[in-house]
Parts: C-alpha cells; sequence; structure tokens
C-alpha cells in the first residue's frame, strides 16, 4: 500500500468571534492510499500555517513540505514516517507549528493503518485499558456569572458528572472570580466535579492566592494559570497549592512535557492528540505514568479530536478523564457523520476499525474556506 495523496482541507465559520476559541475553524487532514482506504487527521494550530506546512514544495533537504515526504511511502510505517518528517523539517521544524501538521498526518496514518488490519487503533497501540471514558463538558466561560451557570447547568441536565469553565472574562479581580465560581456551584450542587481553566494570566504568586481563595470550591484541578514558559513558577505553585494544577496543551513534543513535569512539577499532563499525535502521544503518557500522574486529553475542536483521545485515552493506564468541547460551533459538534457517543457523562470508546469517525462531506463542503 502506497500513500497517494495528502490534502489539507480548512473548514471556517463564516463569522470568527474575537474568544479563545479554536471550535471556530478546524483544519482537516486527508491521506488518500492506493488500496482506496482513506485515512482522516486534525491539526489544532494555526490551520493556513498547517496547510501551507503540509503542502509546502521541496526546498532542500531540512526543509520540505510534509506532503511531498510522504506519496509513495507506505502509511504503515507511522514510526519511521514520523522520524521523517522530523528529519526533513529540521529548519524550520522541531517544535511548534511543524510538529502539529505532523500530529495531524500521524493520526490519519494510524487511522489507516487501524482500517487496513481491520483494528481500532486503540487495539494497535496495545490494547484497551477501558471500553468506556467519563467525560467533563468543556465550556467557555460566558460574559456574566448568571450565562455562566446555565452553561453548567445544561451539562448536569445532559448527564455529565464534571465540566470545566475556561478563559475570558474569567482571572482579571479576585470578586468577580468569586461570583462566577459560587455561581457555578449553585448550579452544579456539590456532587459534580469542576474545573478552571484560568487561561495563562497569572503570575506564581496570583496563583497561589487565588487557589487558597478557591480552596471552598473543591476544584478538581486549576488549568493553565501561568504562562508555559513560566516553568519555575509552576513549580512554585505546585509546592504551595493543595488543588492539583494542569497543563500541557502549549506543548507539541516530548522534551515539552518532560520540562512540564520535571520542571514544572504540573500534577496532570494534558495531551492534545492533533498536535503530538498518537507516535509522541504514547510516549508522553508513559513518562507521566512513570512519574506517578495522570494523563488526560485536550480537546476544544471536532470528533475527530474526540475520537483519536477516546483511543488514546482507553490505550494507556493513567487515563482518568476526557475533555469534550461543548461550544455550540456546528463545525465542532456536527463534522463527524457518526459521531463519537456519549451517554450519560460517559463515552464509548469506538470499536470500528481505525479512529471510527469520518467527516461529513456536507459539512466539509459548507464550511470550506474558499479564499
Ligand atoms: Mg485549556
Amino acid at each position: 500500500m502506497k500513500i497517494q495523496a495528502v490534502e489539507a482541507i480548512y473548514l471556517r465559520l463564516p463569522k470568527i468571534a474575537a474568544r479563545t476559541d479554536s471550535s471556530q475553524d478546524a483544519l482537516i487532514v486527508k491521506v488518500t492510499t492506493d488500496s482506496g482506504i482513506i485515512g482522516w487527521g486534525e491539526v489544532d494550530g494555526c490551520p493556513t500555517v498547517a496547510k501551507a506546512i503540509i503542502e509546502a514544495p521541496y526546498s532542500h533537504t531540512l526543509v520540505t513540505g510534509l506532503r511531498e515526504l510522504l506519496i509513495g511511502e507506505d502509511p504503515l510505517d507511522v514510526t519511521r514516517l514520523w522520524k521523517k518528517m522530523y528529519d526533513h523539517t529540521l529548519y524550520y521544524g522541531r517544535e511548534g507549528a511543524v510538529i502539529q501538521a505532523m500530529a495531524g498526518i500521524d493520526i490519519a496514518l494510524w487511522d489507516i493503518k487501524g482500517k487496513a488490519l481491520g483494528q481500532p487503533i486503540h487495539q494497535l497501540l496495545g490494547g484497551a485499558f477501558r471500553d468506556r471514558v467519563r467525560v467533563y463538558a468543556s465550556n467557555m466561560f460566558q460574559f456574566t456569572p448568571e450565562a455562566t451557570a446555565a452553561r453548567a447547568k445544561k451539562a448536569v441536565d445532559e448527564g455529565y458528572t464534571a465540566v470545566k469553565f475556561g478563559w475570558e472574562p474569567f482571572g482579571r479581580d479576585p470578586q468577580t472570580d468569586l461570583r462566577f465560581l459560587e455561581a457555578i456551584r449553585r448550579a452544579t450542587g456539590d456532587a459534580i466535579d469542576v474545573m478552571l481553566d484560568v487561561g495563562l494570566i497569572w503570575d506564581a504568586k496570583t496563583t497561589i492566592r487565588r487557589a487558597r481563595l478557591f480552596e471552598t470550591f473543591r476544584l478538581a484541578w486549576i488549568e493553565e494559570p501561568l504562562h508555559p514558559d513560566d516553568l519555575d513558577g509552576y513549580a512554585r505553585v505546585a509546592r504551595a497549592v493543595e488543588t492539583p494544577i494542569a497543563a500541557g496543551e502549549e506543548e507539541c513534543t516530548v522534551a515539552g512535557f518532560t520540562r512540564l513535569m520535571d520542571i514544572g512539577k504540573v500534577d496532570v499532563v494534558q495531551v492534545d492528540l492533533t498536535r503530538c499525535g498518537f507516535t509522541q502521544a504514547m510516549r508522553i503518557a508513559s513518562l507521566a505514568q512513570q512519574r506517578g500522574l495522570p494523563c488526560v486529553n485536550h480537546n476544544f475542536t471536532t470528533d475527530i479530536n474526540a475520537a483519536a483521545s477516546l483511543h488514546f485515552l482507553a490505550a494507556i493506564p493513567n487515563a482518568f478523564i476526557m475533555e469534550y468541547c461543548v461550544e455550540p460551533s456546528e463545525i465542532s459538534r456536527n463534522l463527524a457523520r457518526n459521531p463519537i457517543k456519549i451517554e450519560g457523562g460517559i463515552a464509548r470508546v469506538p470499536s470500528e476499525p481505525g479512529l471510527g469517525v469520518e467527516p461529513n462531506p456536507e459539512i466539509i463542503d459548507k464550511y470550506l474556506a474558499r479564499s
């Protein structure tokens, strides 16, 4: 079997709000083989940059577009092809956008491998520790405590047992923050796990003060309070507070996650499959397990990411919950023609060959960015 085509498909809502909300567009990767098997992947990065990295022509041995490197290759050689892409992008890669683009291709190659061998991806990763994963409903903060509480109530009414809110306008001043958290707790009651995603805006001392102020809300974790480069700050926070600290979505390499765990001392390791790919994610989860840390996914895009996350979380021993974006974007909500199944806040791990999720051509056609 040989790779015939690699396409980067950019989908975008007609109106994009100025928010930290990556559910408003998507970059879908389609890898076509000469056997007729098609693999699907996704990149949650800068969509047009990832598309350019995939489509770039050959410049020289260390500066090559990813598509060029893959045409004619055997798609089952996922680890060898990861190394080939890494080595032929060294001058502009090694971190960030190139690795994220490679991750989208890696997911598509695993999808092909699963379809070719008639096995779900989690089976190829070593087998499932579980066939269901508890899910938390992941939300943006709304602009008032009341509207945010309504989102929390909706999640609980839909059967979720855990809910997260993140980013603006949270974090600017402690009194406003308390109003948001009180409203959320009133809406959820005490039995629901509540996570807080701060959005990178505090320093270490502010985080320590706020974490102590918020202890009464028994937050399941506080996510990304600090700038991702402030690893010493993360370590100071970890030493000072009881509430678990989660981070990782800004990282896309094994080296980056190793720094986050060993210098930043985070408690919960968050891996986005559409930035790391399965090939790196399994190594990251293993490094987390060695350190006694739980590993979870990050997912604020489509059901391709959600399905990839489920295979990953099924196949690692140290998983405990899955992020599922509940923002109303139709790209995020309805891309898949066979979406993942969540009931009572529990997701079923797909058992079909490959990812088990395929994009709906009508949604691709409707939101394809044509400019
Ligand atoms: Mg986050």
